[in-house]
């Protein structure tokens, strides 16, 4: 059969228009369609990225979503294609497949509080529903930003974590967990910001996203403080290969995280989530 443009398995040319480092090992990517490729998503999708000669890999989309013309992504380099990734300067192609996948309820969640807690690169997939929701603050109660890094140089979005905490309606809380000497903010894993949180459990939608240990602990407080099972999401992360369903790589139980996911509600997957290793 031929490869038509619609095809989800051929990657599109684009190009890196701009690369900002955000922290030492963490950039900021915007890319542009050579061939009037389309930038529409919704928050929490991600893309599967070629670089040419190395390989491919699912990174999230972390620009605006009202913002049309690129699309933007946030990579941390942990290996060979990562650093191929963020390795890349302006002008040089990308191939791009997606968006793909199931991403955060920002539709469902209309006329609610909205809580987002993220650790590390995890803000980076909830860093469009920001945009998103300041943007219609309107349409949302309160929003509530909870964020844990590392260490003070791993902060991701350190201008914006300021710029959106002014914004109305929206309280920004960030920790980092060692702080070393001088450092003067919060010290402490992101669940130890939960004491500064008024959370109104019946109003609240709450999305997580973070390291898998990380989320088994926000989703525990989180219901034992009274939130309802069906309003909490997380992101899940699985190493995936085709992102359509087809090649069976990123299965988890009977989810494939590419097409069912990533962001799954609590309820669906809370039996998986306690099992270590699966
Ligand atoms: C849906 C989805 C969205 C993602 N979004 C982002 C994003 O926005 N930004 C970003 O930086 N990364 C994101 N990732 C993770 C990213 O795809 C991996 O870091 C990347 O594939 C690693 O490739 P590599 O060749 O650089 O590293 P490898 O050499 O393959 O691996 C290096 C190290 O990272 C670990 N690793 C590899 N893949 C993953 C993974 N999926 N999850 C956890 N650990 C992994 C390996 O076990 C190894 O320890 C996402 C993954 C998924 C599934």
């Amino acid at each position: 059969m031929p490869l038509s443009r619609s095809d989800p398995m051929l990657p599109q040319c684009w190009t890196v228009r701009s690369i900002s480092k955000e922290t030492p090992n963490t950039f900021t990517l915007a890319l542009e369609s050579t061939g009037g490729g389309d930038t529409a998503f919704q928050p929490g999708q991600f893309s599967m990225l070629w670089v040419f000669g190395v390989g491919e890999l699912p990174i999230s989309i972390s620009g605006d979503p009202g913002n049309a013309g690129s699309l933007t992504y946030t990579v941390r380099s942990v290996g060979h294609a990562t650093h191929a990734l963020v390795s890349r300067r302006p002008g040089d192609a990308v191939g791009v497949r997606g968006p793909f996948g199931v991403g955060w309820p920002v539709e469902g969640a209309k006329g609610r509080d909205i809580l987002l807690v993220a650790g590390g690169i995890g803000l980076a997939p909830l860093r469009p529903v920001i945009y998103h929701v300041q943007r219609h603050i309107d349409w949302y109660g309160k929003l509530i930003v909870l964020y844990g890094a590392r260490s003070p140089r791993d902060v991701l979005f350190r201008r914006e974590l300021t710029a959106w905490a002014r914004h109305p309606g929206t309280q920004v809380l960030s920790t980092v967990d060692y702080g070393g000497v001088g450092w003067r903010g919060r010290a402490g894993v992101v669940t130890s910001l939960f004491k500064f949180l008024r959370l109104r459990p019946t109003q609240t939608t709450a999305m997580v996203c973070g390291p898998e240990i990380m989320m088994r602990f926000v989703s525990r407080e989180l219901l034992a403080r009274g939130l309802a099972a069906e309003d909490l999401y997380l992101s899940i992360e699985r190493n995936m290969k085709c992102a359509v369903g087809f090649c069976g790589h990123c299965q988890w139980g009977p989810h494939f995280i590419c097409k069912d996911g990533p962001v799954f509600p609590y309820r669906r997957i809370a039996q998986l989530l306690d099992r270590y290793e699966l």
